[in-house]
Order: structure tokens, then C-alpha cells, then sequence
């Protein structure tokens, strides 16, 4: 069910020579990011460009464009694990000292910025293991103009006569004062803060600040459906009122490339009409092959964030300070409002011994503490927890001590494919035990790619090899990192497990590093999954450290240092689900904040800035989440299939058929509904659509690809369609439909 990259096939492998990161603009898409970018170069902005409700599926999308599937192996990149062995480093180049605004009680309008605010310069973000050489910054520079404008040449080019909507005033001329509704800018503005999502779950992170005409929004993430969703892959947040605002919208910001950060970009950016996307280098790497597996057909611009430098959008004046956690580029952000200063902490902890080697920014959080903070947001997954967060230096050791203790067989490591930080970890106890290392799956071997070639990653010469080149190592010489640690049925591990990969086969002797963290749902399938290993003799350990959610999180200790370096004066734990919320406000509670001045938020839910207070209304702006179904290959409508009504409405068909290898079906094919409701009062419907697939499949159904890759994309697609137009015609309903197909 639940996949990182939606189509990893598990096939794919790095080369030694690894393939630049792809970029696949089509002819009337730009993805666009640009470290640097004359804004003022744009005539004018549209709401709605070309393609920008293609909503199709990125399966669809794929589907019919295999290009889009990244290869291994075309390396004729100038880029190599061989000549690249130290990553490129660029100088700091601090450009002026910001000067923050004092919190509470600052009616006074900022004046507004110039563009050149927006002309951000690539410089100070370089991992600390780089050179440092103004070279080295050309390097990065050049490597970051290449992903900005795809190998091909293509450049962004302004929108011109497709637009047909507002003009970004901020984005334009800075922020414009004639925008403005007088009475918001008056004695009294009043600045809003709505999580969207966030606040009643774990992921799903989305903020929205308000005030006057000004909207900026801080990351669009997603989270994973529970098992009370069936076939429902993730939830992302409701943007209904953020639409019907847009025209407001004057830049998203992503704190850091993880799913529930960015996850929702490619169905959420779309609807908010012409927007500019903020963030650090790796995050826009990320987000950008985000962007493109699903062949995102509209122009997004993006622009690199320098840590150092201020970004004004609108009335917000933004700063920004490393922050901790399990992927490189974190940023915690220091917002200045009309109405007074809010910090925003993403994920983070506090690491002294990073994998990195950049440790939070302390100095400055106590700056902008000291300098007055009104309301502090910060991350509570881990409130509930006791003490300090681990070092990554101690998960290395625990890593480092497995890989140790194994003196025969291959150590196979399945975890998720966003965990970069881990990469570098398992890379150096390859390096001390002499392993190679094979990375497989799609999405691992594409985030490999960006964080190698952005220089998140080190890797010794000669050590990532392909699946080929493996048959000339003996085992205990062998480690792969893969996907499929949830148990997706044709991912790298699963067939692994099955005997069927085309070049893994699992021995005696072996080892398996499984994520610990399953997500809720997938039990079962990690379960079979983790018994078919052991069966073959394998060792399976479930391992903390490859989880998503430990280790890469603030533990109660570091949660307090954040609130005593920030001494807000109210404070509004984020996310997590409510109870961690609660207990994180305790924590702050203890530390002084008072009682009414620690705000526990659900998702739409409005907190008012205004001066005198900080309050939480009772006005929601959503109470909804919007579902979507990953899992739908190829549906041709819409890819955000449904909210909960109407799934509850018109139900879930799953249908499970066998085929064999010659691709026959196989008995009959078994359907298991749930809330459809024409099931109970017509025990012969499912008769018909067995039936109907059954006698249907060679003519309808039935792929006529040969490509193995998409035959079973394919075939769910077909399924989908065809039987879903069956439904249809009978009963007028629509339930999702479901396909699961069992190769014997
Ligand atoms: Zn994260
Ligand atoms: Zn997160």
C-alpha cells in the first residue's frame, strides 16, 4: 500500500556512474527552480497555466511516459562516485544582520522590500566536510542551475500572455501598501495562524499565516492513511479556503524534504494558482523529483533559501536557523508579523555530534529568544518521551556495531527512502567493514542521486556498485539498501523474500535491517513479509534506528531547552496528535508559560495575533481531511479521489485476482467490499462483476504491453476503468475499486 515513490519496482539500481538527476520537462511544463532569480523579470503572474488541473495519477502519468523512469545506467553524466569523492563546499557569504522587530505590540507595517530580497544567493548551505573554495561555490552553483533548468536547456521563462489572473504584488514590487484593506493595516492588524494540518495527526504538515492581503504557507505535507481508510494510501489537508484565498498567496516554504513536509505539493501547489516555493537546496532537490514523478505539468518557480538571509513576503519577514534532524537542510524559521514574533520549529533535536557536522543553530535561536519571541510553535512526536535525543554520532555506533558483528553473509537494509542521513551512515560502516554497496528502488536510488550529487553525501571511490558487478563479490563483502520496508508487494524486499528477484537471492546467513516503524495499516504485510524471510534462514532485526519517527525528533529535555531558549510569551506545541500536543504543553507549562497562554490547535482551526493577545477561536477554516488513493494506477480522473463522505458514501470494491505466468486469470477473481452498499441487497451483482471479469479479461482487461515493468500498473489500471464502468452502468454507484493482482 503505501509506497514512497508510487511505482518503485525495485529494479533499479545505481551505477557506478550515476545518472544525473532527471529532469523531463515537457514542452509546455517548467519546474523551475532557480538559486537565483530576477523577479523582476516577470511581466506578470497567472492563476491557472496550462495543465495545471491535470490531476491524473503520477501512475497514469508514468505510464505514458516511460522516459520518466529513471535509469541507473545511463551514466554519461561528468559526475562520478570515482572523481567526486569529495563534494563540492562554498564559503559563507553572510550578507547584512538582520534586524528583527521587537515582539508585541508592533503595529507598525514594515516597509516594504525591496526585490532584490528575492534574489537569493546560493552561498553558506554547503556541508561542512566540503572544501571550501569559490570554485567549489561555482560547482554548487552550476550543479543547482543545472536542476533548475533540466539538462535539456530549458530555461524558465517568464509566464507572459498565460496568465490571466492576479498579479503578486510581493513578488513584483515587494509588498504593496495600496493591496491592503486599510483597517488591517490600521492601529490594530490582526495576524491569523491556521494549521491545516499538523496538529491531529502525526504528518500532514501545513500552516497558513494570514494577515491583510499577505498569505504565506509553510510546507504541504502529507501523512499516511490508518487502516480505517482502506485503499486509502495518504490524507492530505483540505485546501479549500487557501484556494478561495490564492490570490494572497505570496510563497510557500518548505522546512525540509520529508514526505509529511512535502509529500502534498504535487496535488496542493496546482490548486493555489501561480505560487514561488521557498526552501534549502536539498529540500528543493527533493521536492522537485517529488514535482516530477508525477510529471507535474504547470510552473512552479523555486528559490533557494540562504540560511543567512532574510526573506520578506508580504508583511512576514522571515529568518532562518538550522535546525537537527534525520535529513540535512532542516530549517526552523523566525517570523516577524505586525503582531510580533513567532519561531517555528519544525522537526528537529538538538545533536551536537550530527552526521553533518552542523549542529542547530543555538546562537541563534537564543538571538531571536532574547530579542522577543510572542509565540513559539515546536514539534511534539516525541513529548511523550524522557530525556535527550540519541546523537547520530551513538546511531552510528549502533549501526557500526551490526555491521561489525556480521562476519558472513550480505546485510540487506530496507528503510525509507528520505532518510538521508542514514545513507551516510550505513556508506561509512560499509567503508569500515569493507562492504560494496547496491542501492535498489526507484526512490532510493533517486534520493541517493540528488544528495550524492548536491554533496549531502560521501561516498568512497569504487564502493556503490551495480547489482552485475556484485557476482564478483563474495556475500560477507555485500550490503544493499533498499525499499520495501513496509511490505509493498513489488518492492525490492518483497521480491527478495519471494525468491524472485532478478539478481538478490537471500541465504542462510544473511541479514535483514528492517525499519521498526510500520505505518498503521501495513501490519500485516510487514509481518508475512518479515515471516517469509526468516523461513529462508535469514536473521530479521526490526531496527529503531531506521525509523521514521525515532531518533530524528526533540525528547522532552531538548523540547525544554528549545521553550527556555525562546522564552515565548505563548506557546502552541505542533506536530503531533492531540495527546502529544497536550503533553508538550504541560512541559511548557512547567516552565512558566501560563496556563491560558499555551494553545493546543486541531487542524483549520484559527489562532488570532492581535494586540493584546494571542487567541484561539473557535472558527475552523476545515474540518476536513481530503484522501488520496496512492494506490490507484493510472485512474484517469482525479488522483485526489475523495473525502470521507464520499468514500463512506459509495464504499470500497477490492477485487483479487489470480493470474499465472502466462498472464491467464487464474479461478474465479474474489471481491471483498466495504460500505458498498448495493453489496448486501445484491448478493448477484458480485456474481456479475466476477462474471463480467472473467469473460472480459482477454478483450478488456488484459494489458497488451509486453514491457514487464507496466504490465501489472496496467492491468490495475484496466481493471479499474473497466469494471468501474461495469458498476456504473448497473448501479450508478462509484466505489473505489481496488485491484489486487496475485502473480502464481
Ligand atoms: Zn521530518
Ligand atoms: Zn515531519
Amino acid at each position: 500500500m503505501f509506497n514512497e515513490s508510487n511505482n518503485d519496482n525495485g529494479d533499479s539500481t545505481v551505477a557506478s556512474n550515476p545518472a544525473p538527476v532527471r529532469t523531463n520537462l515537457t514542452r509546455s511544463s517548467h519546474v523551475s527552480l532557480r538559486p537565483t532569480g530576477s523577479v523582476s523579470a516577470r511581466s506578470t503572474t497567472g492563476t491557472k497555466a496550462n495543465g495545471i488541473d491535470d490531476r491524473r495519477t503520477p501512475e497514469a502519468k508514468n505510464s505514458t511516459n516511460s522516459s520518466s523512469r529513471p535509469s541507473g545506467r545511463t551514466g554519461d553524466s561528468s559526475s562520478s562516485y570515482r572523481d567526486q569523492n569529495s563534494s563540492r563546499g562554498i564559503s559563507s557569504s553572510r550578507g547584512p544582520r538582520p534586524s528583527g522587530p521587537r515582539s508585541g505590540g508592533n503595529n507598525r507595517r514594515p516597509m516594504p522590500s525591496p526585490v532584490s530580497n528575492l534574489k537569493m544567493n546560493v552561498s553558506g548551505d554547503a556541508p561542512t566536510y566540503a572544501t571550501k573554495t569559490s570554485e567549489n561555490q561555482e560547482l554548487l552553483a552550476e550543479k543547482l542551475q543545472t536542476l533548475a533548468m533540466g539538462r535539456d536547456g530549458s530555461k524558465f521563462t517568464p509566464h507572459g500572455n498565460e496568465s490571466q489572473g492576479h498579479i503578486n504584488p510581493a513578488l513584483i514590487n515587494g509588498p504593496s501598501m495600496q493591496s491592503a484593506s486599510p483597517d488591517i493595516f490600521g492601529e490594530n492588524p490582526i495576524v491569523r495562524l491556521i494549521p491545516l494540518g499538523g496538529v491531529s495527526e502525526i504528518g500532514m504538515n501545513m500552516t497558513v499565516l494570514e494577515c491583510g492581503d499577505d498569505i504565506v504557507v509553510i510546507d504541504t505535507g502529507l501523512a499516511f492513511a490508518n487502516e480505517k481508510m482502506p485503499g486509502v494510501d495518504y490524507i492530505i489537508p483540505d485546501t479549500d479556503w487557501l484556494e478561495q484565498n490564492r490570490h494572497k498567496i505570496r510563497g510557500v516554504i518548505y522546512t525540509h524534504g520529508h514526505l509529511d513536509h512535502i509529500g502534498a505539493a504535487p496535488y496542493i501547489l496546482p490548486k493555489l494558482g501561480d505560487v514561488s516555493i521557498f526552501g534549502m537546496p536539498l529540500t528543493l532537490a527533493l521536492l522537485k523529483n517529488r514535482l516530477e514523478e508525477f510529471e507535474m505539468s504547470n510552473k512552479i518557480r523555486g528559490y533557494l533559501l540562504s540560511i543567512d538571509k532574510p526573506l520578506q513576503l508580504g508583511c512576514f519577514k522571515f529568518q532562518f536557523f538550522r535546525l537537527n534532524h534525520s535529513i540535512p537542510d532542516v530549517v526552523g524559521v523566525c517570523i516577524d508579523t505586525p503582531m510580533g514574533r513567532i519561531m517555528y520549529c519544525t522537526d528537529w533535536k538538538f545533536d551536537h555530534n550530527p552526521i553533518d557536522g552542523r549542529p542547530s543553530d543555538y546562537g541563534k535561536i537564543a538571538k531571536f529568544g532574547a530579542e522577543g519571541v510572542r509565540l513559539l510553535l515546536s514539534d511534539s512526536t516525541n513529548a511523550l518521551v524522557p530525556g535527550y535525543s540519541l546523537s547520530e554520532k551513538e546511531i552510528s555506533k549502533t549501526i557500526n556495531d551490526i555491521f561489525k558483528s556480521r562476519k558472513q553473509g550480505k546485510i540487506i537494509i530496507a528503510t525509507f527512502s528520505t532518510l538521508i542521513g542514514k545513507m551516510q551512515q550505513i556508506i561509512n560502516a560499509c567503508e569500515m567493514t569493507n562492504r560494496k554497496l547496491v542501492i535498489m528502488g526507484r526512490s532510493m536510488v533517486n534520493n541517493f542521486n540528488i544528495s550524492f550529487q548536491l554533496g549531502y553525501i560521501r561516498v568512497p571511490k569504487g564502493m556503490v556498485i551495480t547489482d552485475q558487478e556484485m557476482r564478483r563479490y563474495r556475500d560477507e563483502e555485500i550490503t544493499v539498501l533498499t525499499t520495501g520496508s513496509q511490505g509493498e508487494d513489488n518492492a525490492g524486499l518483497a521480491k527478495m523474500a519471494r525468491q524472485e528477484h532478478p539478481s538478490i537471492k537471500l541465504e542462510a546467513g544473511d541479514l535483514v535491517l528492517l525499519s521498526n516503524s510500520v505505518i498503521p495499516g501495513n501490519e500485516n504485510d510487514v509481518a508475512h513479509l518479515t515471516s517469509s524471510i526468516s523461513r529462508l534462514g535469514v536473521d530479521v532485526i526490526n531496527n529503531k534506528m531506521f525509523d521514521i519517527h525515532s531518533g530524528g525528533h526533540a525528547k522532552q529535555e531538548d523540547l525544554k531547552m528549545m521553550i527556555g531558549l525562546c522564552r515565548p510569551d505563548y506557546f502552541q506545541p505542533i506536530h503531533g496528535e492531540h495527546f502529544m500536543l497536550v503533553k508538550h504543553g504541560e512541559i511548557g507549562e512547567s516552565l512558566g508559560i501560563p496556563h491560558d497562554h499555551i494553545i493546543i490547535t486541531d487542524n483549520g482551526r484559527i489562532t488570532e495575533l492581535n494586540s493584546h493577545s494571542v487567541d484561539l477561536k473557535d472558527e475552523h477554516v476545515t474540518e476536513k481531511y481530503v484522501l488520496v488513493d496512492g494506490n490507484g494506477v493510472g485512474d484517469v480522473s482525479a488522483e485526489v479521489i475523495n473525502d470521507r463522505q464520499l468514500l463512506s458514501k459509495e464504499g470500497v470494491l477490492i477485487i483479487v485476482m489470480t493470474i499465472n505466468k502466462n498472464k491467464q486469470i487464474v479461478g474465479n477473481p474474489e471481491i471483498i467490499s466495504r460500505g458498498f452498499v448495493y453489496m448486501k441487497s445484491a448478493g448477484d451483482l458480485v456474481e456479475s462483476i466476477k462474471s463480467y471479469i472473467s469473460t472480459s479479461f482477454e478483450s478488456e482487461i488484459s494489458p497488451v504491453t509486453d514491457d514487464a515493468a507496466d504490465y501489472f500498473s496496467t492491468l490495475r489500471t484496466n481493471i479499474k476503468r473497466s469494471v468501474g464502468n461495469f458498476i456504473f452502468k448497473k448501479t450508478e454507484k462509484e466505489p473505489m475499486i481496488l485491484p489486487v493482482v496475485v502473480q502464481i
